[in-house]
């Protein structure tokens, strides 16, 4: 019997730690990953996921979200849903829903809300004169307004074999009015299957979904394959056929866990992931792409954390 939870950024990490004694301690891992993603989603300083994330090109905040149990492969999800506290929490109560399980934009916020949901304005002072700063500058230097994303998607292990995926986002910065990425799409932001393991996404949600990667993930894990190496496989392999195929491939990282809880990362740029396992105690690492299809992991060391903390935190004017 073992345990883990392993997800995406540096900002995921407070809830793996926490979650991974929870399911320690026999919580369940729908229960683990949502409490992990909530804690993601109501810090106002992670400005790419929930309260304080990025807006769209008209300051409003439209995020994405999605649940996936790997024992009964329900699915809920939600995109370009608004003013909701916890879309994930929406995703999750709609995975218990036989129809009707992917809602989008006002029909997702209006669900949310007779639902009795926690609803509350998203859009923060902070987020708000970002967004203001960031049109001055496309305006000024002519810059492609599409830079800025990041998404929280973790996987989750419990004792009783179960396992879990889920994701939630505010997408691309200065999106369309209605874009939505990879992070609510079964198979391209997630996948799981209890009997196997899951794997899910980050990146540019265009490209993430031409490759449906997360899905391709798990499905390298099922012929036996370790985690490792399947990532390595899939984001490496797709990045260069993109980059043939298209002449260019967006940035993109995976993380994955398998039923026995091992791990895998892969990355085509500087990646922070989180992980905590019954063999391993939460830890924040930094991914890079390195030779022949490999992947480069080194734990996050003090300056880095220390560097992180100041950007993010960094006062605005
Ligand atoms: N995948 C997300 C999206 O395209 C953004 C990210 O994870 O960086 O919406």
């Amino acid at each position: 019997m073992t345990y883990g939870m392993i997800a995406t950024w540096r900002m995921a990490y407070d809830g793996v730690a926490s979650m991974t004694e929870a399911l320690k301690n026999g919580e369940g891992a729908g229960t683990a990953l949502v409490e992990a993603i909530k804690k993601v989603e109501d810090y106002p300083f992670y400005k790419s996921v929930g309260y304080g994330g990025f807006p769209n090109e008209e300051c409003i905040l439209e995020m994405d979200a999605a649940y996936m149990d790997g024992d009964t492969f329900d699915i809920g999800a939600v995109a370009g849903i608004q003013d909701v506290k916890n879309p994930i929490a929406v995703a999750e109560a709609l995975s218990h829903e036989r129809f009707n399980s992917f809602l989008v934009g006002a029909g997702a916020t209006k669900f949310a809300k007779q639902a009795g949901f926690d609803c509350r304005n998203m859009v923060t002072a902070r987020a708000k004169r970002l967004w203001e700063l960031r049109l001055e500058e496309i305006q000024k230097h002519n810059l492609s307004p599409y830079d800025g994303h990041d998404t929280v998607g973790a996987v989750a292990l419990d004792l009783n074999k179960k396992m879990v995926a889920g994701t939630s986002s505010s997408g691309l910065f200065m999106k369309k009015s209605g874009r939505v990425g990879d992070s609510p799409l079964s198979g391209s932001g997630f996948y799981v299957d209890s009997e196997i393991g899951g794997a899910t996404a980050t990146g540019l949600g265009e490209d993430l979904m031409k490759g449906c990667l997360s899905y391709e993930i798990v499905r390298l894990m099922g012929t036996g394959m370790h985690p490792q190496a399947a990532a390595d496989q899939v984001v490496y392999g797709f990045s260069d056929l993109l980059e043939k195929r298209k002449g260019k491939a967006g940035a993109f990282s995976l993380v994955c866990m398998n039923k026995n809880g091992e791990w895998g990362v892969a990355t085509n740029v500087e990646f922070s992931f989180a992980v905590a396992t019954e063999k391993e105690a939460a830890e924040i690492y930094l991914a890079y792409p390195a030779e022949n299809k490999t992947t480069r992991i080194e734990v996050a060391d003090k300056a880095w954390l220390d560097a992180y903390e100041a950007r993010i935190k960094k006062p605005v004017d």
